[in-house]
């Protein structure tokens, strides 16, 4: 038994075990960062499904390229910013370049922006075993990466269903669109509509019911 009481966490409020001593962070908290980058990464991690939900080829992304309308954008414009260079890879790199500078990370070899991403990611899971005990910032760290871990799912969670919404066309016919329409002709008197009358539908629908 010690007398003095025995460090705490920097990230969490845990004080460390015996067999945590001379680390900044506890086992959990390591385990929790790890668990962040490593679904970031691959092919089929949060990054590359965030490049999937974005417009294709435009803000130098090199992300996969999938069929889409031009001009399609998330409100906000925000997973285009996190997936460009800048985004999310600028983020982990700058924590590659400061790990680097403890001996704790190895600076990638450039190239595709997924395959920066995933340099990034293995460097530092490799190496956050030995941060934990070398690397005073972790705290920052694992607040950051939490902060990219939390945005990407939540934005990945709320594009992939978008909600369909009923509209009812004067003449009777129900059909559901969702918030990004460009219109729709109605199948029962041909009516067309557009982006904005397709919307009006569903506020009439709603002010009926
Ligand atoms: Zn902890
Ligand atoms: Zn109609």
């Amino acid at each position: 038994m010690n007398d003095a009481p025995s460090p705490r966490c920097v990230i969490c409020p845990r004080q460390l075990l015996d067999h945590e001593t001379g680390r900044y962070i506890c086992l959990p908290c390591e385990h929790r960062i790890d668990q962040d980058l490593r679904k970031l990464a691959g092919p089929a991690g949060l990054y590359a499904r965030l490049c999937l939900r974005i417009q294709p080829g435009r803000g130098g992304s090199d992300g996969p390229v999938v069929s889409g309308t031009p001009g399609r954008q998330l409100p906000g414009g925000e997973p285009l910013n996190l997936t460009a260079n800048g985004g999310i890879v600028s983020d982990l790199e700058t924590w590659v370049r400061d790990w680097a500078t403890y001996g704790l990370a190895t600076i990638g070899t450039g190239g595709r922006l997924q395959h920066r991403v995933d340099q990034a990611i293995t460097t530092l899971r490799l190496n956050l075993p030995h941060a934990a005990s070398r690397h005073p910032a972790l705290d920052d760290f694992s607040k950051e990466v939490y902060k990219i871990r939390a945005q990407a799912e939540t934005i990945i969670s709320g594009e992939r269903a978008p909600r369909r919404i009923p509209v009812t066309c004067p003449c009777g016919t129900v059909r559901t669109v969702t918030l990004d329409t460009d219109g729709f002709q109605c199948s029962g008197c041909g009516t067309e509509y557009g982006h904005s009358e397709a919307l009006r539908l569903t506020v009439a629908e709603r002010r009926a019911a």
